[in-house]
């Protein structure tokens, strides 16, 4: 029962943002920050809660 790397994050912790597709905006002809990852373009993995392990 070891710590595996999450595979949804390849160990990382954090994921490319789909909501914005890593770009920090949405909306093209009136671009406002990304509330899902706060303007950053990536967050936490939900799979792994950002630890990288599963
Ligand atoms: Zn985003
Ligand atoms: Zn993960």
């Amino acid at each position: 029962m070891g710590k595996r790397k999450c595979p949804t994050c390849k160990g990382s912790g954090t994921i490319t943002c789909k909501h914005c597709h890593g770009t920090g905006s949405v909306g093209i002809l009136a671009p406002t920050k990304c509330s899902r990852c706060n303007g950053l373009g990536e967050h936490s993995c939900p799979n792994c809660n950002g630890t990288g392990e599963v």
